[in-house]
């Protein structure tokens, strides 16, 4: 079906943002997936070519671009080509904006243009071991010592976590208060900070998430995104954008499975005839290619909302937990119709299969986006 929201300035975009592609990732991914991180070279190359945060202002080295659309684009493409470790987009349309939007002049000065330029990598820590879906039951402290927060506790999953040279990290600043924490940018090379060794995961194997420790961190004041007790909020408010990234990507992961299947199915013949000819194929593909193009034009409108800042954050929910629940089943419908093939590594829908899987889990899980839609409904 034939997408109505984008201009030439996008599809010039798109071109060159898939040779940027072709040129510094297709080339890579084996390797990066054997060693479970991208490289940096990547980033600096995606800084180099205005990739990284296109929408930030000129003053800091982006382009911007205040438009939603390209942070869809770059989603799509590394969907495309199954590349789910290079997370251009958590660092771009999630980490970024919180200091875009709660960070002061000063921070903007000295951090923005680093992670423009891709020197600076970053990554955003709320889960840990025994907190994820209920984040006011964050262990992590920030304790006020006068000229500087002194953090202690520990995160985990964290995406980019080993490659992160400034994560913004969540923990508590009051004890009488569950929803008071702050969001805190601590360095690499603080004293305290460490990191724990890459997870091993089901996919995602270029992506180097991580488990990270905070031993007495002392975070200079400087270093305090906006308000000390203001982080829960913050939190809340950018995670509509968070989901809006995730379905963007989703809808396009299960466009590129759909188009791996097709293919496949057409070539590889049973009893004689392609598996394509089957009426329970063409069927199962038919159901696909429809839901795929309604999700698509749902998303394309968030996009649209979103640009316009009316994108509510139970309309960023449906969106999210309808294409991430629609990939799964695609990969899954997928994987079936490639028969044994399809339960192979060398196969795309193999791994499309294996990166799906988080997309329902991470960034609020199915269940948190229903508890969100059905609390709009006031239930
Ligand atoms: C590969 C990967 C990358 C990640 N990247 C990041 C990152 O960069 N930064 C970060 O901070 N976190 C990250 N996460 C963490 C991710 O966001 C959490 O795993 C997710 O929010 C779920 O939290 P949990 O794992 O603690 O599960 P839990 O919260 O323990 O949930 C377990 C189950 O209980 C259900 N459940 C929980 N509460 C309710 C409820 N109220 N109603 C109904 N069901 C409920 C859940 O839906 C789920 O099915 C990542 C995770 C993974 C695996």
């Amino acid at each position: 079906m034939q997408r109505i929201h984008f201009d030439t300035e996008h599809s010039m975009f798109r071109e060159s943002f898939r040779t940027f592609l072709k040129k510094e990732v297709l080339p890579h991914q084996d390797a990066w997936e054997e060693a479970g991180v991208v490289s940096r070279e990547a980033w600096l190359k995606a800084g180099e070519m205005g990739f990284l945060l296109p929408w930030a202002d000129e003053e800091y080295g982006g382009a911007g671009l205040k438009d939603f659309r390209y942070e869809q684009i770059m989603a799509e493409e590394l969907a495309y080509i199954n590349e789910a470790g290079f997370m251009l987009p958590l660092h771009s349309a999630l980490c970024g904006p919180y200091i875009a939007e709660y960070g002061n002049a000063e921070q903007k000065a000295r951090l923005l243009p680093g992670i423009i330029r891709g020197e600076l990598i970053l990554a955003v820590a709320m889960t840990e071991p025994s907190a994820g879906s209920d984040l006011a039951g964050m262990r992590t402290t920030a304790v006020d010592k006068g000229d500087h927060y002194e953090l202690n506790g520990s995160k985990v999953f964290i995406s980019n976590g080993l490659l992160a040279d400034v994560v913004i990290v969540a923990a508590k600043t009051d004890p009488a208060n569950k929803h008071a924490m702050g969001l805190f940018l601590v360095e690499r090379g603080m004293p305290g900070f460490a990191r724990g060794a890459p997870l091993k995961k089901l996919g995602m194997k270029s992506q180097d998430t991580a488990e990270l420790f905070f031993n007495n961190v002392k975070v200079p004041k400087a270093n305090l995104l906006g308000d000390a007790k203001g982080g829960f909020f913050y939190l809340m408010n950018m995670l509509a954008q968070e989901r809006l990234t995730n379905a963007c990507g989703a809808v396009a992961g299960a466009e590129a499975a759909l188009q791996t299947t097709i293919d496949y199915v057409t070539e590889r013949k049973a009893f004689d005839r392609p598996i394509s000819h089957f009426q329970n194929t063409r069927f199962k593909l038919a159901e696909m290619r429809t839901q795929v193009d309604v999700a698509q034009v749902f998303v394309d409108r968030c996009v649209m909302d979103h640009n316009q800042k009316k994108l509510t954050p139970e309309v960023a929910a449906e969106a999210k937990l309808f294409t991430t629940e629609l990939l799964g089943k695609v990969v899954d419908e997928g994987v079936q119709l490639h028969g044994g093939w399809g339960y192979m590594w060398e196969y795309p829908i193999c791994k499309m299969y294996a990166n799906a899987r988080i997309q329902r889990i991470f960034a609020g899980t199915s269940e948190i986006m229903k508890e969100i839609i059905s609390r709009g409904m006031k239930l």
